[in-house]
């Protein structure tokens, strides 16, 4: 039997290992959690939000501890792993704030006199299959409003992040919430898509890779359950050469380094206006090679490794093909050690049609250049890629800001600002990047019976 290992990247160190749960474990898990469902729906929704406020809190009071592990188990720097458990207690308290607003009934008036309003009940309980990269962001932006909504939450998270998953359920039963209400599941793949066939399991939220989407959606379309996919993205950033360039620097290189550049709206390709563009990319050069390399743990490390090894040479990889078909890479490019996770971050030029640095996610440290001539060109090379998640545009402009935002076929644009997730903004892609939406009123609107009554 495979175990599930927690193993330090930037080490190499076996730090714990656990004993997958088989199907009919899992099974009595998915039980729990509908009868937790069954009292929590009666729940009223200011008792539901007391207990959101404490897991804040259990966060807020538990932070050193909790970013630690993140760090330890993929690698994230101190400081980034800090900020994100920080955001996770935002998105507690927004949803506990907002929920009972955000579902209240809603009465429509019909032409004919009679009148007709709209209910939000919860669904049930609600599968959420999440990745390694924002090991516990990506599972609060899921669990808040889905709790909020009244559902029970299961979680199988990325199999190299196991200690992140046990403490995340740990967070909503030292706020008080009922048993089984949340539950972390330590279950392989194959045993999560037997168990999305569990009548109980209403719906499926998945973060990941476009395989994992694909699997996922399959397996819920057999047994006809909702989904809601937050895939990859090949966000564009796209930079006028009347930009505060200063400004628009500084923000890529923190665009595409955020995460060691592990980010589904990581800004991956860098268009820049010709007259701007060897200006932007020696700058971008420079502001590169001045960040600092150290230990995860370092709170004064930029970055540190990969989430795996296997990671790094898939990027290299990709890295290594792009430059056989013609790119050129002015800084970095080397290849990782054998098995090692560790990563110099890379810049590509000239990068032609065909190339994985064009067509594909390249999911680290590699920032793809690319130049333009006219508002046109930006937006179609903006949209040659089969993703659709985020994008940033920088100009003065505001009327080509306006333009440019309705071109550009994403789920997102940001103008003068680089992508980021908040718990008040609709966040979710179009395309390959997946369907349906996470935060703000529209996530909590994601599962739930929209349901019509008739006032005859
Ligand atoms: P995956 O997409 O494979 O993993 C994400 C989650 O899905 C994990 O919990 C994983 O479990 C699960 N999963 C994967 N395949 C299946 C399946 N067939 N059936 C059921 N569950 C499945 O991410 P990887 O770790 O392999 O990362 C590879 C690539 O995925 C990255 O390079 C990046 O392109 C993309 N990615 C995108 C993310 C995003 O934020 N959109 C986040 C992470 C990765 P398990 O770990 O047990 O395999």
């Amino acid at each position: 039997m495979n175990l599930i290992q927690s193993i330090n990247p930037f080490t190499d160190q076996l730090l714990k290992e656990f004993v997958p749960l088989n199907l009919k474990e899992a099974k009595k898990q998915v039980t729990q959690a509908q009868n937790a469902f069954e009292a929590w729906k009666e729940t009223p929704l200011a008792q539901r939000a007391a207990l959101m406020k404490k897991a804040g809190e259990q966060l807020r009071n538990q932070k050193q501890h909790y970013a630690r592990l993140i760090s330890l188990e993929m690698g994230k720097v101190i400081k980034e792993s800090l900020a994100e458990i920080e955001k996770c207690a935002w998105v507690c308290d927004y949803y506990a704030d907002h929920a009972e607003s955000f579902l209240q009934d809603e009465p429509i008036s019909l032409p004919d006199d009679k009148k007709a309003k709209v209910i939000y009940q919860p669904l049930g309980v609600i599968l959420a299959v999440m990745p390694w990269n924002f090991p516990f962001w990506q599972v609060f932006r899921f669990a808040a409003p889905t709790l909020m909504a009244g559902n029970a939450g299961l979680l199988k998270h990325a199999s190299n992040v196991p200690q992140c998953a046990l403490a995340i359920q740990e967070v909503f039963d030292k706020a008080g919430f009922p048993e089984g209400l949340f539950q972390s599941l330590l279950i392989n793949s194959q045993v999560t898509l037997s168990l999305i066939q569990e009548p109980q399991i209403r719906a499926v939220s998945l973060t990941g890779s476009e395989g994992a989407g694909r699997a996922i959606a399959a397996a819920a379309g057999k047994g006809l359950k909702k989904t809601l996919l937050e895939l990859g993205g090949s966000d564009p950033f796209v930079v006028f050469a009347d930009a505060d360039i200063d400004q628009a620097v500084e923000t890529a290189v923190k665009a595409r380094m955020i995460n060691f550049g592990q980010s589904c709206i990581a800004a991956k390709r860098f268009l820049i206006e010709k007259p701007a563009y060897k200006q932007f990319v020696d700058r971008f050069q420079e502001r590169l090679s001045q960040l600092k390399e150290g230990d995860p743990l370092d709170e004064n490390s930029d970055f540190a490794c990969m989430a795996r090894p296997d990671l790094a040479k898939e990027l290299f990889d990709q890295v290594k093909k792009t430059r056989l078909l013609g790119g050129k890479i002015p800084f970095g490019g080397e290849k990782p050690e054998q098995g090692s996770p560790f990563f110099k971050p890379t810049i590509i030029t000239d990068i032609p049609k065909n190339s994985p640095a064009f067509q594909e996610e390249m999911f680290g440290p590699v920032a793809s250049f690319f130049s333009f001539q006219s508002e046109e060109e930006a937006a179609q090379i903006a949209n040659a890629t089969d993703f659709g998640l985020g994008s940033s545009v920088w100009t003065k402009d505001s009327d080509r800001a306006e333009r440019m935002s309705r071109s550009i076929e994403s789920g997102a644009v940001f103008i003068n600002s680089m992508v980021a997730s908040h718990p008040w903004l609709p966040f979710g892609g179009i395309k390959n990047s997946g369907y349906g939406r996470e935060l703000s009123r529209q996530g909590i609107l994601e599962f739930v019976n929209t349901k019509t009554v008739y006032l005859g």
